[in-house]
């Protein structure tokens, strides 16, 4: 069976400078802003004059579309089906092989059409901020207002790369998980790949198959022998959950899961790609150096060092505690405990497609709780 990408639809948000007043936009397109639209309309609100949806990406598909070709169907952890329609029906069987980046955003387009939900893209909403007792959403298309968001922006525009002392004087490639798209590009080169996540591991276990790596982590990687259980899995997200009720920044899935043992990384364990060295302490011009003294000599450094929450558009709604989280509170901690008209989905707990899916049922209902909406 063939996969095409979808034609990135057209945008049809003109003239350019107008101003729409909505009940709630919903800012995103990923698992998460499709399924609280979803649950909008469900409720009752209408696409177009109750709601939006906005999102910066051309096409559907959230930040699957831009995942590197070697993340398939079956190497990803697991993609939950969105509220209403399966995937494996969407997309049709035996597409272990087919890429994420192909594959998902083939199914999100097919479920934007089936439930008619407006979606509008490319557009990018900049700033949201205080306008005449409303939120002014201003995008690169023109001006909306509205009386509630729903953001749903996930991660994908705000990788993550620390600070070490020497970085730009590396001489050599340095790029983010999220720049990689295939072992091939660094046959014959050192490769330092840097990170203790699932990221990292994948991405080690296919470099070390064309060409050398080493791998270095903060701190020594904690694999998980066993099955992750739906018990485990909840106590995982609780503790994620306690983190934003009590106003802390959510901090790091793996600090929390661990790592699974699958077979794929038992093997490459077993080929000894997984043996992993302390963070070093500076950059040099030709590599890294460790604080004893040692250096090791690379040709590219690979940061596998995660991502933060793309929330920057909200920064005038001032919704952070002075050490930088955001309290979060609602039934499933949605809500934004010092601004009860602005939802975060995808965040925190939510940060995974089944607690996006229901996150967005959540939010949907709570927010049309909160503006008097709900039938
Ligand atoms: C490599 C990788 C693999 C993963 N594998 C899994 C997995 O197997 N299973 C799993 O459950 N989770 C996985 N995750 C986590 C996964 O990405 C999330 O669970 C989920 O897909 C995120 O959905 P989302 O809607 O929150 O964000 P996204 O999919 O990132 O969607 C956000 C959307 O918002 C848009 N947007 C951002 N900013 C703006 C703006 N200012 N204005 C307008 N639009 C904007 C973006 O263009 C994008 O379309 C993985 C993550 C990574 C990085």
């Amino acid at each position: 069976m063939e996969f095409h990408p979808p034609e990135p639809a057209a945008a049809s948000f003109s003239p350019v400078r107008i101003a729409l007043k909505l009940d709630i936009v919903v800012i995103g397109a990923g698992q998460a802003g499709l399924s609280s639209a979803y649950h909008l309309k469900k409720l009752g609100l209408p696409g177009e004059t109750g709601f939006v949806v906005l999102d910066e990406a051309p096409g559907p598909g959230g930040a699957w579309q831009f995942r590197w070709p070697s993340l398939t169907l079956s190497t990803v952890n697991r993609i939950h089906d969105l509220p209403g329609m399966s995937f494996a029906d969407a997309i049709g069987g035996g597409a272990e092989k087919v890429e994420a980046a192909v594959a998902v955003p083939r199914y999100f387009d097919a479920y934007e059409k089936a439930f008619d939900l407006p979606v509008r893209r490319p557009v990018a909403a900049k700033v949201v901020c205080e306008r005449g007792g409303r939120l002014g959403v201003e995008t690169d298309r023109g001006l909306l207002s509205a009386r509630g968001i729903i953001n749903a922006t996930g991660t994908w525009d705000r990788p993550y790369i620390p600070d070490y002392p020497g970085a730009a004087r590396f001489e050599g490639r340095q790029l983010h998980t999220r720049d990689y798209r295939t072992a091939a590009e660094f046959a014959g080169k050192h490769v330092l790949v840097v990170g203790g996540g699932i990221s990292a591991i994948q991405l080690l276990d296919e470099i070390s198959r064309v060409t050398r790596t080493t791998w270095v982590t903060r701190r020594p990687p904690d694999f998980r022998e066993g099955p992750f259980d739906q018990e485990a899995g909840r106590a995982a997200v609780k503790l994620v959950e306690d983190r934003v009720r009590a106003g802390l920044p959510p901090g790091s899935v793996v600090s929390i899961t661990g790592l699974p043992l699958s077979p794929a990384i038992q093997a490459a364990r077993d080929r000894g790609v997984l043996e992993r060295l302390p963070m070093f302490a500076e950059i040099t011009e030709h590599g890294v150096r460790w604080a004893d003294g040692t250096t090791l000599d690379v040709d590219v450094i690979l940061w596998c060092t995660g991502f933060r929450s793309s929330l920057d558009h909200l920064a005038p709604l001032q919704l952070r505690e002075p050490g930088g989280g955001i309290t979060m509170t609602g039934r499933l901690a949605t809500q934004v405990a010092r601004d009860p008209r602005i939802h975060l989905v995808g965040y925190g707990p939510s940060a995974s497609t089944i607690g996006a899916n229901r996150a967005g049922a959540a939010a949907a209902r709570e927010l049309m709780a909160h503006l008097d909406l709900l039938a």
